[in-house]
């Protein structure tokens, strides 16, 4: 519901546009385009205002119904058979015929609104009113004498017939005439033993069943039958009207219809019948007879949060969920009870209901860790920068980087790998920094879009022999939307053609100003490839921190961002957190995201186990109950049950909205359907990454590249290897399958080979960014794509001295080729590129090796080789685009 248009919303109410925008206007909100976005509030607004100008007019305009007669009367007649078990009193069972007729007028009222439905609604209810009657009577009836019982019978049919005419003319008449016809018919009402068994009036939240008067009377009592309904009663004299002593009007008396009562209204008719003469003319209703008058409609007050399903409204307002659906379908909302709807809606739903909605406060449990953060608090100290590195794609990010990986970082343990954790900090002699290691600016946006601005500072890099690219416009754009200050990192300075002056102009263009030239940006010069000048980075990053002077409670609980998770075969949940607050300590409770657990244990971008991490300091978390989002925040709490709390209703809220999400989609679905037939076609995409900040920037750059041609859908993303379920999918919705940096495994293979789907494999994100861009934008060309031609099992790993580790394999697809390049892959995701160094067989060299052949296979500069793993070999093969 937020994003609606003047244009929709008149599409949804039936109206004219332009009467739409008139009314609006009227309403004191300045609407001049039907494309204008229109709020939730100003819908409200004009809800009330229109309420205001025209009471309940406006609530003709969806179901006018001009063509309806102005009157209908309904006869019925029912005959059934009670059988009547012996008495005290009577020697046989007996079966006595009961006859009911009914006749009943309605009479159409311009003023009030008058639909069909609602007579429908209305029938259902007095018929059931009328069976239960029938039912409470037969009870009653066997207890007393079959003859009084058939004059009494007689006596009803004619009390029904005084109410049936006097209920015509109460419908006719104003509210004041119904209520004349109420008070006649109490007086008539006698005192059965089904007085004590008929329902308490019940409260009506819905005021377009006012009008409804009399038309029950027929079935000559009454009875409650659920919410909305009324009591209808025509009975003749008893014992008690005649203790009461009113009554000189006769015997045969009707209660037509009693407008529903407050609580307290009917608690006092109840009393006031034990000690008070019955009224009998209608003009005493008020005053000191306790008749109260019919109570407005009752407005509740519900408290909604961000979602709430259709049942739990229901309940809230006290009306059957089914009305609540139908009320929504009204307004155009399609749902079932079960569904949850947003809190725009809820609002819009109750208001027509004649309801209120007050905002939710706030869940408890997380109101409680809130209230525990705050308490908490300390001294606070300074704390290492955080940095981003952000530039336009191979103007050597990744260079710097791994250049600053390599020769800063403290070496982990002997001859082990660094191993890739999304962040790691490295110690300058001017104090620590923190890099994170995050693919893109489309991490950078979608973590800060989730609200984890992790990053203080943003090296923006520029290659000096490339200038500022559109990359590097839009890291600029980033940098500033997140108010991060930037320093330009000016890189291939060794490249002969390196241009300084022409990058800084590029850079004051988006102003970016240099500090030489009056602006605020430091510049440094550098060279990736050689280190020269990646120093004076690290000092210009140590002077940019130390004018933002960062400070954290360097004590206490924890608290940060998630920058990175997996799930791992071995570990389980494994979440890369950078600490921004506190001490994070083995062993500590900790809710991250929707997910909680106890820390088992931390490592660090070494893979060294530490037993804590401070601000600023990034460390890989073992422990949690399953995969966190990367940007998703954690906080250690004190005890596990809390953590467990919050996680839980951090989960069912995630689930609602997701529902509430689809379901909009599916909406959205149904009406792109409908429309014009504009041809967009859509490209439907399923994406499964190494790590869940690559799936998530995925993602959300897919989603944005729709075009007027072609709508981009990522229809499932997610963390680990192409599973059949993921590729089923793609198949039920003939979708493309991408593969970033991660493999389907063999049953995957099966139903995409059999399905012909369409399978990519990438390993740089603005490849896929960049060729769905191109097949979206119908730029179709030539691409290099990479084709995998054998697939190497490893058995064994040999160590020898001559030759490094080598692998034991077994060829099982395709053939391996000494000329290619090579990944090596562990649980289907890619741990390593690089090339062959050796492919023998039999202590021989040979150039390949076919499926089901064994071999040994070095790989150049990887030593990490294990048992398990596989060697897929491929080639890069230029092709021709298609859709
Ligand atoms: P990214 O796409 O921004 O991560 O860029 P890469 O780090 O992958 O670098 C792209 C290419 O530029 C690689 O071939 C690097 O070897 C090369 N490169 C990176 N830094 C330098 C540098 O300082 N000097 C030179 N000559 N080449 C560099």
């Amino acid at each position: 519901m937020s994003d609606v248009t003047i244009k929709q919303l008149a599409k949804v109410l039936g109206t004219p546009v332009d009467r739409l925008l008139a009314q609006l206007g009227e309403a004191g909100m300045k609407f001049s385009d039907p494309d204008q976005v229109i709020s939730s509030t100003e819908k409200v607004k004009l809800l009330g205002f229109l309420r205001r100008t025209h009471g309940k007019k406006e609530e003709e305009a969806p179901a006018a119904t001009p063509a309806s007669p102005r009157q209908i009367t309904l006869k019925r007649r029912t005959v059934s058979e009670i059988t009547v078990a012996p008495g005290q009193r009577g020697a046989t069972a007996k079966t006595v015929n009961v006859e009911v007729r009914q006749k009943r007028t309605y009479v159409k009222r311009s003023t009030v609104e008058d639909n069909q439905p609602v007579d429908q609604e209305r029938e259902d209810a007095l018929r059931k009113l009328a069976e239960s009657q029938l039912k409470r009577e037969a009870e009653s009836q066997a207890l007393a004498d079959a003859d009084r019982r058939r004059q009494e019978e007689d006596a009803r049919m004619r009390a029904a017939d005084d109410a049936r005419r006097t209920a015509a003319e109460a419908v006719v008449a104003e509210e004041e005439a119904r209520r004349q016809a109420e008070e006649a018919a109490r007086t008539a009402e006698p005192e059965a033993p089904a007085e004590k068994a008929a329902a308490p009036a019940v409260e009506r939240p819905r005021p377009e069943r006012h009008r409804e008067a009399g038309a029950g009377a027929g079935a000559g009592a009454g009875a409650g039958a659920g919410d909305g309904a009324h009591r209808h009663r025509v009975k003749h004299g008893s014992h008690r009207m005649q203790d009461d002593g009113g009554s000189e009007e006769g015997g045969a008396r009707y209660f037509g219809n009693e407008l529903h009562l407050s609580r307290e209204g009917a608690a006092r008719r109840t009393g006031r019948k034990k000690v008070k003469p019955r009224a009998v003319e209608p003009s005493r209703s008020a005053g000191s007879h306790a008749f109260s008058k019919p109570t407005a409609p009752v407005v509740r007050e519900v408290a909604v949060g961000e979602t709430i399903t259709v049942a739990d409204l229901a309940a809230k307002l006290a009306i059957k969920g089914v009305d609540v659906v139908k009320a929504l379908f009204k307004m155009g909302v399609m749902t079932t009870i079960n569904q949850a709807i947003d809190h725009d809606t809820a609002v819009l739903v109750a208001e027509e209901l004649g309801h209120k909605v007050v905002e939710a406060a706030d869940t408890s449990a997380e109101s409680t860790l809130i209230a525990r953060q705050a308490a908490d608090g300390g001294e606070r100290s300074t704390r290492p920068p955080v940095v981003t590195i952000m530039g336009h794609v191979d103007h050597g990010k990744t260079s710097l980087l791994d250049y600053i990986r390599r020769t800063k970082v403290a070496a982990g343990e002997a001859g082990g790998i660094t191993q890739h954790i999304g962040a790691y900090h490295v110690e300058t002699p001017k104090g620590v920094i923190t890099f994170l290691d995050t693919p893109g600016h489309a991490a950078f946006s979608s973590m800060r879009a989730r609200g984890a601005q992790s990053t203080d500072i943003v090296i923006l890099v520029v290659a000096a022999d490339d200038g500022v690219m559109p990359q590097t416009i839009e890291a600029i754009k980033h940098a500033r939307a997140a108010k991060v200050p930037l320093i330009v990192a000016m890189n291939k300075m060794d490249k002969s053609d390196a241009n300084p002056d022409a990058v800084k102009q590029g850079l004051v263009q988006h102003e970016v100003v240099p500090e030489e030239w009056g602006g605020d940006v430091q510049i440094v010069p550098l060279s990736a490839k050689t280190g020269a000048g990646v120093d004076d980075l690290l000092d210009a990053i140590s002077v940019q921190a130390e004018v933002m002077d960062l400070t954290a409670v360097a004590e206490g609980r924890a608290s940060g961002a998630v920058i990175e998770s997996s799930l791992d075969k071995g570990r389980g949940p494994v979440a890369t957190v950078l600490v921004q607050q506190g001490l994070l300590s083995k062993g500590d409770f900790l809710v991250c995201g929707v997910e909680y657990g106890r820390v088992r244990a931390l490592f660090n971008e070494s893979g060294v186990q530490v037993e804590s991490a401070g601000p600023s300091i990034p460390v890989q978390v073992l422990g949690l109950s399953g995969v966190p989002q990367a940007g998703d925040d954690f906080v250690v709490v004190a005890d596990e049950r809390l953590a467990k709390d919050v996680a839980q209703q951090r989960q069912n809220k995630r689930r609602e909205s997701r529902l509430v999400k689809q379901a909009g989609n599916r909406m959205e679905d149904i009406m792109a359907q409908m429309g014009e037939g504009t041809g967009q076609l859509a490209l439907n995409i399923v994406v499964k990454a190494d790590v869940q900040g690559s799936a998530e920037a995925l993602r959300e750059a897919l989603d944005a590249i729709t075009t007027e041609k072609i709508k981009v859908n990522v229809i499932a993303s997610g963390v680990g290897g192409i599973t059949e379920s993921d590729a089923t999918l793609a198949a039920a919705s003939k979708a493309v399958i991408i593969g970033f940096n991660v493999r389907a495994d063999a049953s995957a293979r099966k139903v995409i080979e059999s399905n012909g789907l369409d399978l990519r494999y990438f390993s740089i994100i603005y490849d896929v960014i960049d060729q769905v861009k191109q097949v979206a934008t119908g730029l179709l060309g030539t691409e290099v794509r990479e084709e995998i031609i054998g697939i190497a099992q490893v058995r064994d790993v040999f160590r020898s001295s001559k030759f490094g580790a080598i692998a034991g394999c077994m060829v099982i697809e395709g053939t391996v080729k000494r000329s290619k390049p090579i990944r090596v892959l562990r649980d289907n995701t890619v741990i390593f590129e690089g090339e062959l160094e050796s492919l023998r067989r039999f202590k021989e060299n040979v150039d390949e090796v076919r499926n089901g052949t064994e071999c040994g296979i070095g790989v150049k500069q990887y030593n990490d080789v294990k048992p398990g793993d596989q060697i897929e070999c491929f080639e890069r093969i230029e092709v021709q685009r298609t859709l």
